[in-house]
């Protein structure tokens, strides 16, 4: 791999400024789901284990006023961390001045310490001044004066130039991937730069104005484009077939002909799916192939469907999959979904990577992620990179 990481890095004795995604959800103090915090466990343990003192930097929620502020202090999130990881945490409940700086000095090698979060930066004085989402030259100056070397982690928000990633990177001698973002840039990165053939996407999800990037992209590098989810339908509409109500994009039709003109066969759509009268798990449903019926919606992918897809999955060698194949929130409509995810699963010679923030949800509540190469940590971030764009947050860390 091209970037620096943090295997390259002299660490011992070092201030290690390190954006992590602790972006949890979070209500009345009480944190959620902690998942993104387990997750970054592995670089931060490498760092204190490399004798390298950890200063650690991650927004939390959206602030764009004063009183947004105390619900999203990172208190809980240090409070989680320190449990998670078994020894005392600092948390510095502020994001710039003599408090943090003199935190910052007071650190041994190995120590642990969680500054207030970033987005705090992003109201002064009452005024929403966007400091940080707005990548002030000052702010990144500033905190990347506190440390030595710089370890972004944070894939989530690399599709974003912020102070605390490009801002801290680019008034850095060193910036280097942690192992979460090293493992995206690894399997994303790879899958559409460099994909080992035949090479299979899958995309899905509801609508098909959110995905054209996507969609264009992989329909350039992949050797077949699978399409499922409510963003079927508007290629159905294209086609000339009945949808009855199912999701629509009435002004992408045009588009979705496109799309079709240009992929012939590489192109393959369900032949069948699964129609409910109303969007609703108890409502009444069957199965129908081809045309949607009058007074139905489509929220699935029917059994045929799910065949013929595994019939062009099953000599893939890398897929990438975005998008649910229907509404998986439901259970009656969740099949398609489950039945992919684990047909991915059985694939042992492919590299499966799943991206998108419902997907990851997806897979993870069907229980299909374990057997999967990758499962992306960042929603907004791996549909931008499976875009073929740039992203920000990746291209500021320093190649080797
Ligand atoms: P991601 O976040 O992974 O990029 P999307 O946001 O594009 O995925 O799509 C996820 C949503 O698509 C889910 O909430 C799911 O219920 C919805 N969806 C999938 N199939 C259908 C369908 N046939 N009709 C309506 N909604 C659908
Ligand atoms: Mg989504």
């Amino acid at each position: 791999m091209a970037k620096l990481t943090v295997e390259d890095l002299d660490l011992e004795g070092k201030k290690v400024l390190m954006r992590v995604d602790f972006n949890v959800p979070i209500k009345d103090g009480v944190i959620g789901n902690d998942n993104r915090i387990v997750a970054a466990l592995k670089t931060i343990q490498y760092v204190t284990d490399k004798g390298g003192r950890a200063i650690l930097l991650s927004h939390l929620g959206r602030i764009k006023k004063e009183e947004d502020k105390p619900a999203l202090s990172m208190r809980p999130v240090a409070e989680r961390l320190s449990n998670l990881l078994n020894k005392p945490v600092t948390f510095v409940p502020t994001t710039e001045g003599t408090q943090l700086e003199d935190a910052i000095n007071g650190l041994n090698n190995g120590d642990v310490l969680v500054m207030e979060n970033t987005r705090y930066e992003d109201v002064v004085n009452g005024e929403y001044v966007k400091r940080e989402s707005g990548n002030d030259p000052e702010l990144g100056k500033y905190w990347a004066s506190l440390g030595d070397v710089f370890v972004n982690d944070a894939f989530g928000t690399a599709h974003r130039a912020h102070a605390s990633n490009v801002g801290i990177a680019s008034n850095m001698p060193q910036a280097a991937a942690g192992f979460l973002m090293e493992k995206e840039i690894k399997f994303i990165g790879e899958a559409v730069d460099n994909p080992v053939h035949p090479f299979v996407a899958i995309l899905g999800g509801a609508k098909v104005s959110d995905k054209i990037g996507v969609i264009n992209n992989l329909l350039s590098k992949a050797d077949k484009v699978i399409v499922g989810g409510g963003m079927t339908y508007t290629f159905y509409a294209a086609q000339g077939m009945t949808i009855g109500n199912s999701l629509v994009e009435v002004d992408k039709i045009d588009l979705a002909k496109e799309i079709l003109d240009k992929a012939g066969d590489k192109l393959v759509l369900p032949i069948d799916s699964v129609v409910a009268k109303e969007f609703n798990n108890d409502a009444e449903h069957k199965i129908v192939e081809g045309n949607i019926p009058d007074g139905y919606m489509a929220l699935d992918i029917g059994p045929k469907s799910v065949d013929l897809f595994k019939d062009v999955l099953k000599d893939a060698k890398t897929v990438v999959w975005n998008g649910p194949m229907g509404v998986f929130e439901m259970s009656n409509y969740a099949k398609g979904t489950l039945e992919v995810g684990e047909f991915l699963g059985t694939l042992t010679d492919a590299t499966t990577i799943v991206g998108g923030g419902d997907s990851t949800a997806a897979v993870q509540q069907l229980g299909v992620g374990d057997r999967l190469t990758h499962i992306s940590t960042g929603g907004g971030a791996s549909l931008e990179y499976l875009e073929g764009k740039t992203l920000p947050g990746i291209a500021s860390i320093s190649d080797k």
